[in-house]
């Protein structure tokens, strides 16, 4: 069975006093009903991962996670900061591959591959993104795209290093734009990521990928997206900075 999760995006967003109190409320809101089942991942700004994770810490299904890493391993490279340095503060996950880094930030194919494979060799886990723009979508080779993005990328890891990654399908358009894929759309692409999977790496990995779906998601879709076959969670950006909001999608997977 793929892991539910739901992951929020916080990107670069609060200072240090708004975010000790979004997560204060989110947690508050939590204790007591607490879903155990369902994985909730804060990826934070580099500066909270420590304090964030501390205040996490004493909540089993609530963990911390970066937004990013160096695709290098060390050394000379003004203001990266490293796997092994996340490793070193405790931090399990790590978001790659987002298309703002994609975009204001140039990262390629070999660029994302290198910073997955530096994760896994720190026992990070990487959670992967993927998404192609609304040009490509309305030329109809969106599930092409996305393919050749993975196939460029992770694709290239051995099956017991592929199974400890997680993708986020993040279709561009939608991304903090208020525009949600259709839930036929969002089926339609987890489906065609969970079969190339079945392709690459056979069905149990397939089947236990979890695969999530990023963009505009908010409390009034967030179950209709959530109750697809082949989605397991979501990663969500602008709602995860509203405690209540972020709840609320919590709660949305059952
Ligand atoms: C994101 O940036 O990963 C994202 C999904 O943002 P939003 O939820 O605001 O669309």
């Amino acid at each position: 069975m793929p892991k539910n999760i739901i992951a929020a995006n916080w990107k670069m967003n609060n200072d240090e006093y708004a975010s000790k109190t979004l997560t204060y409320d989110f947690l508050k809101l939590l204790n007591g009903q607490n879903n155990h089942s369902t994985l909730k991942l804060l990826c934070v700004p580099y500066p909270y991962l420590s304090l964030i994770d501390n205040m996490c810490k004493g909540n089993e299904s609530v963990k911390v996670g970066a937004q990013n890493c160096s695709s290098y391993e060390r050394g000379a490279f003004t203001g990266e900061v490293s796997t092994e340095m996340l490793k070193s503060l405790g931090i399990e996950y790590v978001i790659i591959g987002h298309s703002e880094r994609r975009e204001f930030f140039s990262e390629d194919n070999k660029t994302l591959h290198d910073k997955v494979e530096l994760s896994l060799a720190n026992k990070i886990t990487p959670i992967f993104c993927c998404g192609e723009t609304l040009d490509v979508r309305n030329k109809g080779t969106h599930k092409d795209f996305v393919l050749s993005q993975l196939q460029e990328t992770i694709y290239n890891l051995s099956a017991d290093d592929f199974s400890k990654v997680i993708i986020a399908y993040e279709p561009i358009w939608a991304i903090g734009s208020g525009m949600t894929a259709s839930v036929d759309d969002i089926q339609e692409m987890h489906s065609a990521i969970r079969s190339s999977i079945k392709t690459n790496y056979g069905s149990a990995i397939s089947r236990n990928t979890s695969i999530l779906y990023g963009g505009s998601v908010k409390p009034i879709n967030a179950k209709d997206i959530f109750d697809l076959e082949d989605v397991n969670g979501g990663l969500i950006g602008g709602a995860s900075l509203v405690a209540n909001d972020f709840f609320d999608i919590v709660n949305s997977i059952s």
